[in-house]
């Protein structure tokens, strides 16, 4: 047995990312100023994206889309249950209905077919997840939500690095990411908001700082320009300058992250080829590259003979960290209670959230790290029935 811990995932933060932030506190700005723009700007230009918002995290991206298209009362959202819950939250929040679609039972995504039938003429947008660093198939999402005039917003919370038939994922479109400490890149806690709509860009990057026609930092006056005057009442979802310069220092070695992450997951792959009871996501067969965000696996309960909470129980006391990514929404309290959905309703989500365990996966760690994750498995497989 391992003699310490490992953890399911861990930010990988270099010295350089240190000194970097450290220079950021001694330089007199340190709320969002000039590392903000740059952070926004190389983001914009690894992903070829047309604009980009720096903001404080993923949730408060979608809370400025919805307010930027005037998501409320009456309107319908369309968005997967297997997902983590601020999409869903936000649109209760709203006063809108979220309208929980069911996903792929081996990707856990959504699709055009699971989609469509949901489509009412109350439907405003439509929100789809990029799985574990996978990509959604948006080709025929993207027809659909044209032909019906439906707002197509990707949450790509994974899906940094990710791409889909050769271009980034926030290339095309209306992407949010999230550089929360458990995804492929981090700033402590922010987010990124890109589209190729000019129109939206301005009106987020005014809603994100109190509705001001202006950024918070002034180039020229080295500071905040005294003259913004409120154009609209806006939020305060701005990213600091302290956390901008991590996300700069991080997206330098988002490829090498990901060929890191791509190797573990290689190793995983083939070692629990012959572990019948272990089932991990499958890929899809479009042309993609895989940012491996995270490495999910289904725990077959029958065949091995003990719940995912045993399982994950078991695991945690050989030293293994694992997650759960995620619980289904509709199976929580407040949406149980106020969804009512039937049992089945959701059948791939919830045999999915049932039996999902994602596997530590992170750039530090090191090969033999997943070798006593699968001996582990393997152990708690033979001594558990
Ligand atoms: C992490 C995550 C979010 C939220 O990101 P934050 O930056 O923490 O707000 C949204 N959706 C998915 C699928 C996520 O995994």
């Amino acid at each position: 047995m391992r003699s310490s811990f490992l953890p399911f995932s861990k930010p990988a933060i270099s010295e350089l990312e240190i000194e970097a932030v450290a220079d950021v506190l001694r330089s007199g700005w340190i709320t969002t100023g000039p590392k903000a723009t740059e952070f926004e700007e190389a983001f914009r230009e690894y992903c070829n994206a047309k604009g980009a918002v720096a903001l404080c995290s993923a949730t408060a991206g979608m809370h400025l889309l919805l307010a930027a298209i005037g998501i409320g009362p009456g309107d319908e959202v369309i968005t997967p249950s297997m997902t983590w819950v601020s999409t869903v939250n936000l649109i209760v929040l709203a006063g809108a209905t979220p309208v929980l679609a069911d996903i792929d039972r081996d990707t856990l995504m959504v699709s055009a077919e699971t989609v469509e039938p949901l489509i009412t003429d109350r439907t405003r947008l439509i929100v789809p997840v990029h799985f574990a660093g996978a990509s959604v198939d948006m080709e025929p999402l993207r027809r659909l939500a044209s032909a019906k005039n439906i707002h197509l917003v990707e949450d790509a919370a994974h899906a940094a690095g990710t791409e889909y038939r050769g271009e980034k994922i926030g290339r095309r479109g209306t992407a949010i990411f999230s550089f929360h400490p458990i995804k492929n890149i981090t700033c402590g806690e922010g987010g990124m908001f890109c589209s190729d709509d000019p129109t939206l860009i301005e009106r987020i990057r005014r809603l994100k700082f109190h509705g001001l026609g202006a950024d918070a930092y002034d180039r020229n006056t080295q500071g905040r320009s005294p003259q913004a005057e409120v154009l609209e009442p806006g939020f305060k979802y701005n990213l600091t300058d302290m956390a901008a310069v991590l996300g700069l220092g991080q997206l330098r070695r988002l490829d090498n992250f990901i060929e890191k992450r791509s190797l573990l997951a290689s190793r995983y792959q083939e070692l629990l080829a012959d572990v019948d009871e272990i089932l991990p996501l499958a890929v899809p067969s479009y042309p993609m590259r895989h940012a491996r965000h995270l490495f999910v696996v289904r725990l077959d309960t029958k065949l091995a003979g003990m719940d995912r909470e045993t399982f994950m129980a078991e695991l945690k006391k050989r030293n293994i960290g694992t997650g759960i990514h995620f619980k289904a929404a509709h199976t929580q309290k407040y949406y149980r209670e106020t969804l009512h959905l039937s049992d089945g309703a959701l059948s791939n989500t919830e045999w999915n959230s049932d039996r999902i365990c994602s596997l530590p996966l992170f750039p530090d760690m090191k090969m033999e790290d997943v070798d006593d994750v699968i001996d582990a498995i393997k152990d708690v497989l033979v001594s558990i029935k």
